[in-house]
């Protein structure tokens, strides 16, 4: 039993080993680099409101709501994102909390991703604030560092911003080093170097170490990264699965993750034709809510907000109408339900059969941990946390609000288990992406 123990894990550990060797010796010689916005919406509000320079800043919501951003000078009292403000100004009394202004923070980002989108070819837009670059075989040309350096000093010249990037053979040490160097600076580990760059720092600051992953590995005596590169890979996975190779992959410096092409989604929409045309308003409007509430945990998922809704019915003589307002941005349900039910009841006048209903997000953007930039609380984070954890863990289904229950879309009560027939005859799910792509869950050859 021992003999076979052993067999196994040695079995396990040589695979991880050969997997690492062959991914650095393949990967080795690539040159990502990740570029980061400094406290990208208060260098924004300052850009906007010079008084605001050399203060303590905090970006959030009202006195219930929670930390969106804060300045490093604020930090230095123990503030961070996602904290609730009350806790905050408990921190740091002299702070001065402004309301972030989420227009100019998307049209100053679009500013930085066309800067980069002009001078290179291969580009991932991870968040607001965030971008990978993969400058791989730009070395014959130029040097690859001095590229980047130029890049960096030509976004702080001509949009204002701060910006900080590190530069290494892949994401994860890329990411470590931004890091390391904020506010406003530069740095690039040289292939080979990883391990010894990362063995020194938290194992807090390898990226997919959250606050529950921590507190166990810190309950297990592991505090460094050196600790973990030293472990068994075996005994990592023991403890936290499939999580556990990763974390110990990338605190070993391998990550063979590409840099993802950058496609904006301007819109994702869905909309249903009836079985038979109708005029029940009630049943309408049951069916928007369980449309909205779908969309939005796409938009929640996708770590984006929406800052435009609109509404469209089409009447059985096919007379099409669509009608769209302008909204904060959010992807919370109870907003949104909300605009949509406003929208329903202005387009809805001529008393006539309805054909088909559908709703639509667009103005998309991401959002990060944000759900509602000017309106969340510590109880709708939690809520809307807790609601799409048992969504992504017993399936779409089994959470909905009781409105859209009877006339769920997704063809499942979970109160009493049984399996519905869907609404309409057909449901299509539309993503739009800003190169004019379309991607559809139906078929074309439905009438749009
Ligand atoms: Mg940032």
């Amino acid at each position: 039993m021992i003999f076979l123990k052993r067999v196994r894990y040695n079995r396990l550990y040589c695979n991880h080993y050969i997997d690492c060797i062959i991914s650095m010796a393949q990967l080795s010689d690539r040159q990502i680099v990740h570029m980061d916005l400094d406290c990208f919406f208060v260098s924004v509000s300052r850009l906007l409101h010079p008084e605001l320079n050399n203060k303590p800043v905090i970006v959030g919501g009202g006195e219930r709501g929670v930390v969106a951003a804060c300045s490093y000078e604020t930090r230095r009292y123990g503030v961070h994102s996602a904290m609730p403000i009350r806790q905050a100004k408990r921190l740091c009394p002299e702070a001065v909390i402004i309301r972030g202004d989420y227009d100019a923070y998307s049209s100053h980002s679009d500013m930085v991703n066309e800067i980069i989108s002009e001078k290179v070819p291969l580009y991932e837009r991870s968040s607001i604030d965030e971008f990978y670059i993969d400058f791989t075989g730009m070395d014959r040309f130029f040097g690859s560092y001095k590229f980047a350096t130029e890049l960096r000093q030509c976004i702080i010249r001509e949009t204002g911003l701060p910006i900080s990037f590190g530069m290494s053979a892949n994401k994860t040490v890329s990411k470590v080093a931004t890091d390391e160097v904020k506010p406003n600076n530069q740095m690039k580990v040289d292939s080979g170097e990883e391990k010894f760059f990362l063995a020194p720092l938290s194992v807090r600051k390898i990226p997919m170490v959250g606050e529950k992953t921590y507190t166990l590995l810190r309950s297990m005596g592991v505090e460094k990264v050196k600790t973990v590169q030293e472990m068994p890979v075996e005994l990592m996975e023991n403890v936290l699965g499939e999580n556990g190779v990763s974390i110990w992959k990338k605190s070993n410096g391998i990550d063979p993750s590409p840099v993802e092409p950058y496609h904006e989604q301007k819109s994702m929409s869905t909309e249903e034709t009836f079985e038979q045309d109708t005029i029940d308003v009630q049943r309408m409007k049951h069916i928007l809510i369980a449309m909205t509430e779908k969309l939005c945990f796409r938009l929640r998922s996708e770590r984006k907000l929406t800052a435009c809704v609109a509404v469209k019915i089409r009447y059985s003589n096919f007379d099409t109408h669509t009608m769209q307002c302008r909204i904060p941005y959010t992807s919370c349900d109870h907003t949104l339900i909300k605009y949509v039910k406003e929208l329903f009841e202005k387009l809805f006048h001529r008393r006539l059969l309805i054909r088909l209903i559908g709703v639509k997000f667009s103005h998309l953007i991401g959002g990060g941990h944000q759900i509602n930039l000017f309106e969340d609380s510590e109880e709708i984070i939690n809520l809307y946390q807790a609601m799409d954890k048992m969504r992504l863990r017993y399936g779409e289904d089994k959470i909905q609000r009781a409105a859209a229950l009877s006339f769920s879309l997704r063809g499942f009560n979970p109160f009493n288990g049984l399996s519905k027939s869907p609404v309409g005859k057909q449901t299509r799910d539309t993503l739009l992406l800003a190169d004019g792509d379309v991607k559809t869950s139906a078929p074309d050859n439905t009438e749009i």
